[in-house]
């Protein structure tokens, strides 16, 4: 049975080992966070969703505190949107907020935070020196200086994808996310993978092909399921006038669950390709010449029957594509066996 804790003066229920963010959210109040990443270790980075707990000296950071019975919690108190308040002046004077040409204006959690405590300008002096925007791979733009230092992409990385390329390095104002031993991206273990552009919450890691193809309002999202391989990941296409500008996972969908990888997150703009073939191509003397499908498909089936009539039905094989329908796999596999009398079938996805 669910224990019991007061929530703004009301009795709100808990499961045990819920932290007061997870049980607040449980029991409708929604309390801001930068850092914190569903699924993984909270760290408690941001201070963002401090609240007051009677009987404590200090805020406690909603996304560390486990509840405990009878705890009294406020989340909507003068002092804690005071410490809010500061705590995103903080973060926008330490960096360079110019949203106008953030590729990230308009989906940014900073953003969300200022507009939601009226913040018209700087109230501290802003920093003026970051480091440089590393943007030397064909997938990712890093630009230190919107880096709030939230940790999510080091959260993604290491717990989400497990793959240890990214972690907090330097001290104090040198702090700075580096991959192993402060190298590029491309240097590095990255695989590409994105998951980490896919946590970050303002406009630090952004999709370098995504650049000034859109702004977030003026896309509309697609569900659908990634062509690429048999796993059959769920993702969004985000689409401005016909165009994929980007694709992110679908959160909490199986089987990828809010994952994608190299392919499936940055591959989509093969269909954009002038290099795209359009018609079937028959090659000739060593060169591809034009043909029609019905040329092609009946060269196709020629050279299956006289392999087979030479050399037996065992002589052929066939391998199906995972971008393919099941039902095509299937047609494929009655063809071969029904038809040209051989087991010799695959699927590229098996290996
Ligand atoms: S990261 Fe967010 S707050 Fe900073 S410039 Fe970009 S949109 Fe604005
Ligand atoms: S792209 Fe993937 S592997 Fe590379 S740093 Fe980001 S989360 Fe880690
Ligand atoms: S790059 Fe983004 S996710 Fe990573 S620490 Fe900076 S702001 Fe947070």
């Amino acid at each position: 049975m669910a224990d019991s804790f007061l929530l703004n003066g009301k009795n709100a229920s808990f499961e045990p080992g819920q932290t007061i963010l997870e049980a607040a959210g449980n029991n409708g109040i929604t309390i801001p966070t930068l850092c914190h990443l569903k699924g993984t270790t909270p760290t408690g980075a941001c201070r963002i969703c401090l609240v007051e707990v009677a009987g404590a000296r200090t805020l406690m950071a909603a996304c560390s505190t486990p509840v405990s019975t009878g705890m009294d919690v406020r989340t909507d108190t003068d002092r804690v949107h005071q410490s809010r308040k500061l705590v995103v002046e903080l973060l926008l004077s330490s960096g360079r907020h110019d949203c106008m040409v953030c590729e990230a204006n308009g989906d940014c959690r900073l953003q969300d935070l200022a507009y939601f405590y009226g913040i018209k300008e700087p109230r501290f002096k802003q920093a003026d020196e970051f480091y440089p925007v590393e943007d030397r791979n064909p997938f990712i733009v890093r630009d230190f200086s919107r880096c709030i230092l939230c940790g999510r992409c080091v959260q993604a990385c290491n717990e989400v994808v497990v793959n240890r390329a990214i972690s907090l390095g330097y001290r104090g104002a040198e702090t700075k996310i580096v991959t192993g031993g402060d190298k590029a991206y491309d240097e590095s273990d990255c695989v590409f993978c994105g998951q980490c552009v896919q946590a970050c919450p303002v406009g630090a890691l952004t999709e370098k092909k995504a650049v000034g193809l859109a702004r977030t309002w003026e896309t509309r999202k697609i569900r659908t399921t990634c062509p690429y391989c048999g796993v059959g990941c769920q993702m969004w296409l985000h689409v401005k006038d016909g165009r994929i500008t980007k694709t992110t996972a679908v959160e909490d969908a199986e089987p990828n669950r809010g994952r994608l990888c190299i392919k499936g997150r940055f591959g989509y703009d093969f269909l954009y390709s002038g290099e795209r073939l359009k018609t079937p191509l028959i090659r000739e003397n060593g060169n591809f010449r034009e043909a029609s499908w019905d040329e092609a498909l009946d060269l196709v089936a020629a050279k299956f029957k006289d392999t087979i009539d030479r050399f037996g039905p065992d002589s052929v094989a066939g391998v199906s594509c995972a971008r393919s329908l099941n039902e095509d796999s299937y047609q494929m596999q009655k063809l071969f066996r029904a038809v040209f009398g051989t087991n010799n079938i695959d699927h590229c996805a098996r290996t």
